[in-house]
């Protein structure tokens, strides 16, 4: 085993605290990465609160890694010692399954394994990247383009491709409408790449705080949703909504924008269900369609695209000491638009 340094919550409440985990040793395809940055996702504060389920504890979150690979095992083809490598949400998944053999790992059929909070094929507990190293099989390791910086790729890793894959997969493209709902972490890769992707974009969030930063980033269009008058002016208009909010919004409002053919996708989360009138969608053949991370294949694509139309996260980086107010302030939504933990001030008082 490897030891090595992280900074993991012992309890729901926390706080975090500088401690050491284990890596397995390097088995003939695995990759051992030095980390550099570690992007803090709100999926992270969900799972070590308990919120989506029993969470053992210790527990490293993190899974949004950018680094650069310091050792390789024995049959390692893909990558070599100094490669500047990433680490998304899933570090291994059956590889067998049908969604597997599509490249869609994150459907796999037998269950993916998380970046943390798992159980992995050797029978270990699986830890994030709020760490100082990580061992992952190659093929869950991809390669980050020497034209984006690590820190601001870190989150790529999941807010990037989180929202790219059902930008690609619903056809978001010059002559296309698509708007993004909510301005956050997602929401901001949502606009940048939807404007990459040559679309017309419409960001949707409560209010106008935000509107010089949203056409900053690459939006045509800002509207708030509390004022009601903007459901009335924007019915019918949008070929695809990307719904970034995890908390419960009216769906039916949102359907009600779709234009023929459209689509509501939620990336968001929400721990409740939600209600949908079915009326909403037979009216104009719309759809309400959910999408979870990406692939590997595709994971790599995102990157690509985003060195080639250089976009990359826009963060705040900071020391490891910090990230319990760095939660706090990802929940009170005061974040523009990702934290980045610094892993070289891993052992900060
Ligand atoms: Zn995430
Ligand atoms: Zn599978």
């Amino acid at each position: 085993m490897i030891k090595v340094n992280a900074r993991a919550t012992f309890s729901q409440e926390g706080p975090f605290k500088l401690t050491t985990i284990e890596r397995r040793n390097l088995q003939p395809h695995d990759v051992l990465i030095e980390i550099k940055y570690a992007g803090i996702c709100h999926s992270d504060i969900h799972t070590a609160r308990g919120e989506w389920g029993p969470v053992k504890y210790p527990l490293v979150p993190g899974h949004e890694i950018a680094g650069i690979v310091s050792q390789v095992g024995s049959e390692v083809t893909k990558y070599s010692v100094g490669d500047r490598v990433g680490v998304g949400c899933l570090v291994d998944s059956c590889g067998e399954c049908s969604n597997c053999q599509k490249g869609e790992e994150q459907y796999c059929l037998g269950g993916s394994t998380a970046t943390y909070g798992a159980i992995d094929r050797y029978g270990q507990y699986t830890q994030g990247g709020y760490s100082t190293h990580i061992v992952v099989t190659e093929d869950f390791v991809v390669r980050i383009p020497d034209a984006i910086p690590l820190d601001a790729a870190a989150p790529l890793l999941c807010a990037g491709i989180t929202t790219y894959s059902p930008l690609r997969h619903w056809g978001a493209a010059p002559g296309k409408k698509v708007a993004v709902v909510g301005l956050g972490g997602l929401g901001h890769m949502a606009v940048k790449i939807a404007h990459a992707m040559g679309a017309e974009v419409t960001v949707l969030s409560q209010s106008l705080k935000k509107k010089e930063d949203g056409l900053q980033l690459g939006a045509d269009h800002y509207y708030a949703t509390s004022d009601p008058e903007t459901f009335k002016q924007l019915a019918g208009s949008f070929d695809l909504i990307i719904n970034t909010v995890s908390a419960q919004i009216n769906i039916d409002a949102y359907l009600s924008l779709l234009a023929l053919d459209g689509t509501l996708v939620n990336v968001g989360a929400p721990a409740d269900p939600l209600a949908v009138n079915v009326f909403s969608l037979i009216g104009h053949r719309r759809s309400f369609a959910g999408s979870m991370i990406g692939g590997i294949r595709e994971t790599q694509e995102m990157l690509d695209f985003c060195a080639e139309h250089n976009i990359a996260s826009e963060i705040e980086v900071i020391s490891a000491d910090r990230i319990d107010e760095a939660w706090e302030r990802v929940l009170a939504s005061d974040v523009r638009y990702r934290f980045v933990i610094d892993i070289s001030t891993m052992g900060n008082e």
